[in-house]
């Protein structure tokens, strides 16, 4: 079993008293290699690669902005963008991709791309939500154009993955799953958003301070005959740290051993259908230690190797979330 992963840290993209800010990986990078994970290096995705899920336009006017009006506020989020911001999205991207090759090559069974800028807000055509280019979805793109006919994305940040989800709104080599906290920004993922596709686009809207309990019953019941109705032959993991119930800015509850309880469950799922194959990808997670701790928790799940020493339960009673978990089920037949 090797674990590999991609590391870019984007030090020159940062905005003053920004959220995602480089400082997000200070107390992760010098643990890295205590993981039992070989690092890789990044190379940056092409253009071609990031137009297969961004209209150029958007990647051109990126570029122009980053050039000519940087440092500055793109959208009310609010989303920044430095003279480095283009490049650092291009390498962002490229960790993705570099995890997915080295996974489909077989030189790594699975894959941890530790990047920023983060990417699940990003729509085909406008950058948001602290997003430039949709790195998951690129590299679900990439595997697409490799061979593969059939891939997955489970998305369980804190936000709905807005632009993973309309990226692949009608296509139907793969399936997107989120699970959000219901009423934050960006304001979609209600279970109805794509009645077209009913067991392929899967939003699980949950309140406030829902925690390890609650996702554990979600990845038992939702995302387990999610996986097994679709049978993709990789999976991607949208896997935000900003779920935790000590993010400053959401309100759910999960705590470092729920995202260990999940990332083993879905490294599970990913044995029993695809030979392993699963690439997780850094989404959000404001918090420096809960980072470095939810990545302990993806590297030990991914590696089967180490053991969590933080112990951080979530001091909020959380609520019961049987009835939402139940009309999820029947609105997909699951
Ligand atoms: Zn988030």
């Amino acid at each position: 079993m090797t674990t590999a992963y991609t590391f870019v840290p984007s030090p020159n993209h940062v905005y003053p008293d920004h959220p995602e800010r480089p400082a997000r990986l200070d107390i992760l990078e010098p643990r890295l290699r205590s993981f039992n994970a070989e690092l890789i290096e990044t190379k940056p995705a092409t253009r071609q690669e990031i137009e297969t899920v961004h209209d150029s336009q958007l990647v051109a006017a990126l570029e122009k902005a980053c050039r000519d009006q940087a440092p500055g506020i793109i959208d009310h989020a609010p989303t920044y963008i430095t003279n480095t911001s283009f490049e650092d999205a291009l390498l962002a991207a490229g960790g993705v991709i570099t995890c997915t090759r080295a996974v489909l090559n077989g030189e790594a069974n699975n894959a941890f791309a530790i990047v920023r800028p983060p990417g699940h807000h990003a729509e085909p055509e406008r950058a948001m939500g602290f997003c430039l280019f949709n790195n998951v979805a690129i590299g679900a793109r990439y595997a697409l154009a490799n061979g593969l006919e059939r891939v997955a994305v489970i998305d369980y940040d804190a936000h709905h993955g807005n632009g993973t989800q309309a990226a692949f709104l009608n296509d139907e080599r793969v399936a997107f799953l989120s699970v959000h906290q219901w009423g934050i920004y960006p304001g979609t993922g209600w279970i109805e958003d794509a009645p077209h596709a009913r067991k392929r686009i899967v939003n699980v809207p949950l309140p406030a301070h829902a925690g390890d309990k609650v996702y554990e019953q979600v990845a038992d019941r939702i995302f387990a005959p999610f996986i097994e109705a679709f049978k993709p032959q990789m999976i991607f993991i949208s896997v935000g740290f900003d779920a935790h119930w000590n993010d400053p800015i959401t309100t759910l509850g999960l705590s470092t051993a729920g995202y260990l309880t999940l990332a083993e469950k879905v490294v599970r799922l990913a044995d029993e259908v695809c030979d392993g194959r699963i690439v997780f990808v850094l989404e959000g997670g404001y918090d420096p230690l809960n980072v470095a701790n939810g990545a302990e928790a993806v590297f030990i799940a991914a590696t089967g190797k180490g053991s969590l020493d933080a112990a951080d339960p979530n001091p909020s009673e959380e609520p019961d979330c049987e009835s939402r978990i139940n009309e999820v089920c029947q609105w997909h037949g699951f």
